[in-house]
């Protein structure tokens, strides 16, 4: 794409750690900064400009405006109240919904037609509400999904198996919370699947399910640690906006709107989506087993009646 222009909405841990990763790989032409805290976005403007000497090209950035919006290849929202320790996702969901509300209504105003990627949790249910509100074709809203979730799992059966991440192709699907799921029977290793190395070798399945775990009790480990997760999530992010720019048509589980497949609609959930120029494009439609199809309905429903709850709050209906 010849536009590589990025709009940052939200300086705060998540943001910055994308736009650190973004001037680390370089490929944005340009990277606008928007904060509610206006000193905060000049600051990290600041600091991170001061890196570009060792960046491997140019990025010109700035502390801007909604205004900034208006020819920006894609929009990233980031803004919103952090996970605290013990609190669910879904706990910060109607102070985000206002929040995310409020900033989409600002980045349409501007005039903007390009994509918007949504990161600020519960990334499903934000992802409904930019939908709703920017009434921007289904495929070019995009929320980061399970993307960081299936980052994840691929890190930790690379640990397990002593094999690349790069060679493990195993996908974390549904909510980005706690009703997430791994369908095993489409998980591998390189050309072999994870189910048949674990027979080969004599593993206990539960192992899998000891590892699915560990990544959907990641997030509050982290947190409960550190306050925050950001590293991996703007690594994330930036794999999200590059697949876009790059035209990439890569797959990946991105919270996509589903009409239909999978038996589900009208509900953004993470699926493994084909993302290029256009946005989301294209959904691969895995065949389930019926336990995983049961896991996917149930995150499903656990989304559609909060976002009902929060579209009616909104006054979105
Ligand atoms: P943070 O508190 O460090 O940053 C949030 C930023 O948003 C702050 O700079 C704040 O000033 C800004 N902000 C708040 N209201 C705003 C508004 N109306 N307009 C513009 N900016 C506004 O939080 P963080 O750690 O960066 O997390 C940001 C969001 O990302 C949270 O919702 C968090 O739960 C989410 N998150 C998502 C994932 C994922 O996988 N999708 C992973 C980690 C965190």
């Amino acid at each position: 794409m010849k536009n590589r222009k990025v709009v940052l909405v939200g300086t705060g841990f998540v943001g910055m750690s994308m736009a650190y990763a973004m001037l680390n790989r370089g490929g944005i032409n340009e990277l606008v900064l928007i904060d509610v805290d206006k000193e905060k976005a000049i600051g990290e403007q600041m600091d991170l400009s001061h890196g570009m000497p060792y960046a491997p090209e140019k990025m010109k950035i700035t502390a801007g405006d909604y205004a900034d919006c208006k020819d920006a290849a894609v929009v990233v929202i980031t803004a919103g109240i952090a996970q605290k320790p013990g609190q669910t996702r879904l706990e910060l969901t109607l102070t985000n919904a206002k929040i995310v509300k409020e900033i989409t209504e600002n980045i349409m105003a501007s005039g903007f037609n390009g994509i918007i990627v949504v990161a600020s949790n519960p990334v499903d249910i934000m992802t409904y509400v930019v939908s709703k509100v920017s009434k921007l074709p289904k495929g070019k809203v995009i929320g980061s999904g399970t993307v960081l979730d299936t980052a994840r799992l691929r890190y930790m059966l690379a640990d397990y198996f002593k094999i690349s991440s790069k060679n493990i192709h195993a996908y974390i699907l549904g909510e980005h919370g706690d009703s997430s799921f791994v369908p095993w029977t489409h998980a591998y290793i390189g050309c072999k699947k994870v189910l048949d190395v674990m027979k080969d070798n004599n593993h206990s399945i539960e192992v899998l399910d000891k590892i699915h775990e560990s990544v959907w009790k990641a997030a509050y480990e982290i947190i409960e640690k550190k306050k925050a997760t950001y590293y991996a999530i703007g690594m994330a992010l930036n794999r999200i906006v590059r697949a876009i720019l790059d035209n990439e048509n890569s797959i990946l589980t991105v919270s996509t709107y589903l009409d239909g497949k999978y038996g589900e609609e009208d509900v953004y959930i993470g699926i493994p989506s084909v993302i290029n120029k256009h946005g989301v494009v294209d959904t691969v439609e895995l065949e389930l087993t019926k336990e995983d199809q049961v896991k996917l309905d149930k995150s499903c429903n656990v989304l559609k009646e909060i976002n009902k709850e929060i579209v009616e709050k909104l006054g979105l209906c």
